[in-house]
């Protein structure tokens, strides 16, 4: 043996094209605030980043006693816990979908639950039909490992519903699952019971399983109600991505769920076994964090969502009703989770060239960063969170309102 002369360690290819478009425009973007005016972030999709909206007690005193009680510091099965997948089966369950515990794989997060849903589904050279606007880390999970996305259109006119047959159109034989988003990061749209069978409709046409991201799950606004995809499906097969990171504010403690629904037996058992496999790769999510769910699920349905929720909802109808009324602002009602989509009449702009122009110089003369939509391809728009304190949200619609108007051409 010679041994080599080099070592060979440069980033796989892996690495170098795992890319987050968030980071990749924002990273770029020449943010400096207006010196005289303090900085509101309206860009962070953190619902802590405040501190107006604590976790609910039940999950603080849990961690404390699920650490105490040092009979969670070992490996849990890599699935997880028996208890704990059975609390995520009866919390879905409550939902409308029949869900049994050992369909329930718990994961560090709903982004290792979508991790998890797209290896289990596609090869290299596969693609998923993925919303736009929507959340990049589908697609960066996706073309970091040779697989591809396909983005079908939501509507702004209609509530961002999914375009059907722009969606139908998009599919091919390499196409291996339909994601659905709902309710929607970044349009905090929440989509009708009928909206959701139409959709399954088309999977079920061309036989496609779907990924329901769903972890926002049961954030909607009054007098809407959410539905589930599994709720709606009798053989389409569909699996669930959901977690405790938004519902619970708390996405640090890194929780998740991938959940299969199958009443007809269409995923089968070797697919499951391919699940559990996967789930073997990191040897399953904290313990402690997983010790809780039977507790902290059996009450989720209390005030304390309630509280949370309607905050947010609070918020979101200031938000909406100033900004319908700033001058070049057409914002798109939300419904649900904790953001709103706001389109730009660029051409009553002419100073900046796009979205990403507009954003900054709301920065630099204004001090309030809202996130341009390009981040989620979808230019021509920004995206706010709705998490702010009040004060403050109407803080930066004066403020929002006063550029406008200093930048507005008729
Ligand atoms: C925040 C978010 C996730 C990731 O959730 P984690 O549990 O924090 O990993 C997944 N999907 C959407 C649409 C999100 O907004």
């Amino acid at each position: 043996m010679n041994g080599f002369n080099e070592w060979r360690v440069t980033p796989s290819n892996t690495a170098k094209n795992t890319y987050n478009p968030i980071r990749a425009i924002v990273d770029g973007m020449k943010l400096t605030p207006n010196p005289e005016k303090a900085m509101i972030p309206l860009s962070i999709g953190d619902p802590t980043t405040f501190g107006n909206l604590p976790p609910p007690q039940i999950a603080v005193d849990s961690i404390i006693e699920g650490v105490q009680s040092k009979i969670f510091n070992g490996y849990a099965p890599s699935a997880g816990y028996k208890e704990s997948r059975e609390a995520v089966a009866q919390y879905l369950t409550k939902n409308g979908s029949r869900t049994k515990a050992e369909d329930v794989f718990l994961v560090s997060g709903c982004s290792s639950a979508i991790e998890h849903a797209i290896s289990v589904l596609l090869d290299p050279g596969d693609n998923i039909l993925i919303p736009r606007p929507g959340f990049s880390l589908y697609r960066t999970l996706c073309i970091s490992q040779g697989m591809q996305v396909k983005s079908y259109n939501c509507l702004p006119e209609r509530m961002w519903e999914v375009d059907l047959s722009h969606l139908e159109s998009l599919i091919d034989e390499r196409t291996k699952a339909i994601v659905v988003v709902n309710p929607s990061n970044p349009c905090g749209s929440n989509f009708t019971a009928d909206h959701v069978r139409d959709i399954i409709e088309v999977a079920k046409k061309n036989k496609l399983p779907i990924i329901a991201d769903e972890i926002y799950a049961g954030m909607t606004f009054k007098p809407l109600e959410f539905t589930s995809c599994c709720s709606q499906s009798e053989d389409v097969p569909i699996l669930t991505c959901g977690g405790i990171s938004k519902i619970f504010l708390v996405p640090g403690w890194r929780l998740g769920w991938v959940v299969m629904h199958d009443r007809k037996n269409i995923f089968g058992e070797e697919f499951r076994r391919g699940l559990m496999s996967l789930t073997q790769r990191t040897l399953g999510a904290c313990t402690i964090v997983q010790s809780i769910l039977p507790k902290l699920l059996e009450n989720a349905d209390n005030e304390y969502m309630d509280k949370a929720v309607g905050l947010i909802q609070s918020n979101a109808e200031i938000a909406f009703s100033r900004m319908s009324n700033m001058r070049g602002l057409k914002p798109v009602t939300p419904q649900a989770a904790f953001y709103m989509m706001v389109g730009i009449s660029l051409r009553n702009f002419p100073k900046f060239k796009n979205e990403v122009e507009f954003t900054e110089a709301m920065v630099s003369e204004q001090s309030v960063f809202c996130l341009p939509a390009s981040c989620f391809d979808y230019p021509g728009f920004f995206r706010i969170v709705l998490t702010v304190p009040e004060e403050k949200l109407k803080e930066a619609c004066d403020r929002m309102e006063e550029f406008c108007n200093a930048n507005y051409v008729p």
